[in-house]
């Protein structure tokens, strides 16, 4: 539709999660009015997150060292770990406040449709993580639709034969929907009435 890297830069930005055509189309040419501090700043952000974030060794979240500020944190409950799709969900729960031990970013959910299974999660490093003992419940706050809730049997199924505390967020979160969608109140509501699964 337009010429060469006007249109590179709109079709770049189109293949963004939730950007159509026309907010593609409607970003790239507010980027070429801005001001090019501005997009220099962009440009600088990008590159950087790029270089500097990686995942926590231990638990999957988005880390800037080998491990992350939670696994890092001597504070944190060292006995808890609760099992999340994405590091989203760990922002989530975080500004919950509710929750203070550890996390496990699984990397996605269960999803036969798109093949995507156990081997593809990272199940097999959760596993690794409770071996030694140190961990008593696994909270699993996995999304609130088909694949989180298919994900979530799944484990249950796996870590109650290890003699854990298995746990999942109450109902309450809109179901269907991303545990990030839910807010503050009552995804600590859902922590708190976090029902046990027994073996
Ligand atoms: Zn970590």
């Amino acid at each position: 539709m337009y010429e060469g890297v006007v249109q590179d830069l709109i079709d770049e930005l189109g293949r963004l999660p939730g950007i159509g055509p026309k907010s593609a189309q409607r970003i790239a040419f507010h980027l070429l009015a801005a001001d090019p501090d501005d997009v220099t700043r962009l440009v600088a952000a990008l590159t950087e997150v790029k270089d500097k974030v990686r995942f926590c060794e231990l638990c999957g979240n988005v880390a800037e060292s080998e491990r992350c500020r939670i696994c890092a944190d001597p504070r944190r409950d060292q006995t808890l770990i609760c099992v999340v799709e994405e590091p989203k969900d760990v922002v989530a729960i975080e500004r919950t406040r509710e929750f203070r031990g550890l996390y496990h970013v699984l990397g996605g959910a269960l999803s036969p449709m798109d093949g995507i299974g156990p081997g593809d999660l990272r199940i097999r490093e959760l596993m690794t993580r409770l071996t030694d003992g140190t961990v008593t419940e696994v909270i699993i706050a996995t999304d609130p639709n088909l694949e989180g809730e298919a994900t979530a049997a799944f484990l249950a199924r796996t870590l109650v034969t290890l003699g854990l505390r298995v746990s999942r967020l109450a109902s309450g979160l809109p179901v269907g929907g991303d545990l990030e969608y839910a807010d503050e109140v009552t995804l600590g509501r859902a922590f708190e009435g976090r029902r046990l699964i027994e073996a």
